[in-house]
């Protein structure tokens, strides 16, 4: 049986007051949420703000990226073992916002995933198509080189110490959800790529959907045999509509 997890994505929002509020807000409703597990990814500099805020709670928290490298001359990166040292217990690696303005590859992001493993992060590696791909009917071809890329550097059993994000390009800050069905024939194809080389790898997977998530749709989507949760990008900076999602999972 697989834990949903509901992780947040708040990527480059908030102030260390709005971080605090929501913070408070998530703590004082998550004690009903027993069987789904919870997380935030915040920018970087909240990061020391949150571990302590978080910490001796059931909300674990991770950062949205990472570097590829350990230690020295790279201005401006983060390495998975500051993250470590403010408690992460997750990274976001290949969020289709870095594949795009920051140009980054299947294989540089297969690096990521292999950096946060280990030093012993649980990477979230995001995958998904955007418009024009599905619109080519080449949606499981894309999905299936982007996690491919992963397999080919660190082996299939690599997955189990991480979590898969799918996340439909054009459904993500669009307001445009996938359908339930949509969402989970991708997810379908995906644990099956993965079950075709480990078949235990693929059952104890969490395959998370990200795409305009909100407390209306999450109960119909997580309800899908192979949607083991969801990345939550805009609702995710509401307490109650975050909550609402988790509640959802649970
Ligand atoms: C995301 O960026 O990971 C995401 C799913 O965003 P949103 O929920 O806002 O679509």
């Amino acid at each position: 049986m697989r834990r949903p997890l509901v992780a947040g994505n708040w990527k480059m929002n908030g102030s260390l007051e709005s971080v605090r509020s929501l913070l408070e807000g998530i703590k004082q409703g998550v004690g009903d949420v027993k069987n789904a597990e919870v997380a935030v990814c915040p920018p970087f500099i909240y990061i020391p703000e949150v571990e302590q805020l978080l910490s001796g709670s059931d909300v674990a928290w991770g950062g949205q990226d990472l570097s590829t490298e350990s230690s020295g001359a790279y201005t401006g990166e983060v390495a998975a073992s500051m993250l470590n040292d403010f408690g992460c217990k997750y990274v976001i690696v290949g969020h289709s916002e870095r594949r795009t303005y920051h140009t980054e590859s299947d294989q540089l992001v297969a690096k990521k995933f292999a950096a946060a493993r280990a030093a012993g992060l649980a990477p979230i590696l995001c995958i998904g198509e955007t418009l024009e791909e599905r619109e080519a009917g080449i949606t499981n071809q894309v999905v299936a080189r982007q996690l491919d890329a992963v397999i080919e550097l660190e082996g299939v059993d690599a997955l189990a110490d991480g979590v898969i994000a799918y996340e439909p390009v054009w459904a993500i800050g669009t307001g445009k959800t996938a359908t339930p069905d949509q969402a989970q024939e991708v997810h379908a194809f995906i644990r099956s790529r993965v079950a075709d080389k480990s078949s235990s790898v693929a059952d104890q997977l969490r395959i998370l959907y990200g795409g305009s998530m909100k407390p209306g749709n999450a109960a119909e989507l997580i309800g899908k045999p192979d949607i083991d949760g969801g990345l939550i990008g805009g609702a995710s900076l509401k307490a109650e509509d975050f909550l609402g999602i988790c509640t959802a999972a649970n």
